[in-house]
């Protein structure tokens, strides 16, 4: 999959999976008795919750975690009773409510019709206070973040996850439904500058949507959204990030269908990747474990084997199968034990391979020694370590099997959380 260049001094390349000319159409999987909501909680002030084991539960619902407006929240994605609430904390620290709901038969399903009478009028309230849980998850709070006022709205249909077709697949096949999506994103935000990105083989279908059509190239890291605002929007907005909003394909699509039905989607579409490299686009329940997947397909997870979500370059790998598909889960990969490149570090050779592929240009082999010498203050200050855009590129070139990328995040969360307990004054 890597190329390497003859000559050693050009950097390596790795190139986008393109989606097929006849891509297959999702499988859906069920859920199997019960799904799960991991709802973003950094207080995890189980004392505000408003939440009960044996709370009923329609589809649709939104399951917010504290009855304020800005309460987090996502959307039950079948009707049931709230059968166990317990705070979970994830990679790096990430704190979650995870909110489990013992689903009622698919034939009992009962459906909440709140949005219903919001959609009839739509606005960025509405969409805020019932959207955010869509598949895709939109982020609407951008638009009220005080400082830089957005002024384009960027639509990725170009994955950045390196084997996954889940963007491209829906600009490919919903080009209409992004279509009203976008046309509803330009009504309640009052923002007429939306650019839709899409790999090139896709420039022509996604002349259909209304929005201005720029294309990123194939190459890895090219379609991470850090690179798009430099490289593609830097007309529209500072490369400091300022004035523009992004949102998946996905998330427009779903965006449109819940405004124009009343019915929010609840079914989340993922590249699955098993053991043997296959490929399949599933359409699942949000909430929905991996497990409920690795059974459809008879994937069993051997000792040693690893489930990883995301993409290669940049998943998690996940040491509970019951782990749920989130409203964002656009890759789900399993790794079998003889794929699975073992970490055993040796001293950084100065090759120099990480710096050639370095996106933001760091000097990752001297930032790398001061990670593990654990020097994260001098990481920051001298090796731009904030500069990282978390693209994973380094710690797949590495001829050491360096973990540079974990070092990198580990870095990263370790000094912000110490700034975070400054200002709580902890
Ligand atoms: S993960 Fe960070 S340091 Fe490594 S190649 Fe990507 S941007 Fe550069
Ligand atoms: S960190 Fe790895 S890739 Fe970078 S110079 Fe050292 S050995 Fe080479």
């Amino acid at each position: 999959m890597i190329k390497r260049a003859f000559f050693g001094i050009l950097k390596p390349k790795l190139h986008y999976k393109q989606i097929d000319e006849a891509p297959a159409q999702p499988t859906s999987v069920r859920a199997s008795q019960k799904i799960t909501l991991y709802i973003d909680d950094p207080d995890q002030n189980t004392e505000a919750s408003v939440l009960k084991v044996g709370d009923p539960v329609k589809s649709g619902q939104k399951i917010a975690l504290t009855a304020k407006a800005d309460s987090s929240y996502l959307l039950a994605s079948r009707s049931g009773r709230i059968s166990n609430i317990a705070l979970f904390v994830g990679i790096f620290g990430k704190k979650f409510t995870a909110v489990t709901i013992d689903m009622d038969a698919d034939a009992a399903q009962i459906m909440d019709d709140v949005f219903k009478s919001a959609s009839q009028t739509p606005s960025l309230e509405n969409a805020r206070a019932m959207l955010a849980g869509l598949p895709g998850k939109p982020d609407f709070n951008v638009f009220l973040s005080g400082g830089h006022p957005v002024k384009t709205i960027a639509v990725l249909g170009a994955d950045s996850d390196l084997l996954s077709i889940t963007r491209q697949y829906f600009v490919k096949n919903n080009i209409i439904s992004i279509k009203t999506g976008i046309d509803l994103l330009r009504k309640i935000t009052g923002i007429h500058n939306v650019i839709l990105i899409v790999p090139h083989h896709l420039a022509q279908v996604a002349g259909s949507s209304g929005a201005t059509v720029k294309t990123v190239d194939s190459e890895y890291p090219s379609a991470h959204p850090h690179l798009i605002r430099q490289h593609i929007l830097s007309s529209e907005a500072p490369i400091s990030g300022a004035g523009v909003a992004f949102f998946s394909a996905e998330a427009v699509s779903a965006i449109g269908a819940a405004f124009n039905t009343g019915k929010p989607p609840l079914e989340k579409l993922l590249s699955f990747i098993s053991k043997d490299g296959t490929r399949r686009l599933v359409s699942v329940p949000i909430g929905t474990s991996a497990q409920d997947i690795l059974n459809e397909f008879n994937e069993k997870i051997k000792d040693g084997d690893q489930l990883i979500v995301g993409g290669p370059l940049t998943g998690i790998s996940v040491y509970a199968s019951d782990y749920p598909v989130l409203p964002d889960t656009d890759t789900l990969m399993v790794l079998s034990k003889k794929k699975i490149v073992e970490r055993e570090e040796s001293a950084c050779v100065n090759c120099g391979e990480c710096v050639r592929v370095c996106p933001s240009g760091i000097q990752v082999n001297l930032l790398v020694r001061c990670l593990e010498a654990r020097k994260f203050q001098e990481a920051s200050d001298r090796y731009d370590l904030f500069s990282c855009i978390e693209c994973g590129f380094c710690s797949y070139v590495c001829e050491s099997r360096i973990p540079v990328f974990q070092h990198i995040n580990l870095a990263k969360y370790t000094l912000e959380h110490m700034k975070e307990a400054e200002k709580n004054n902890v």
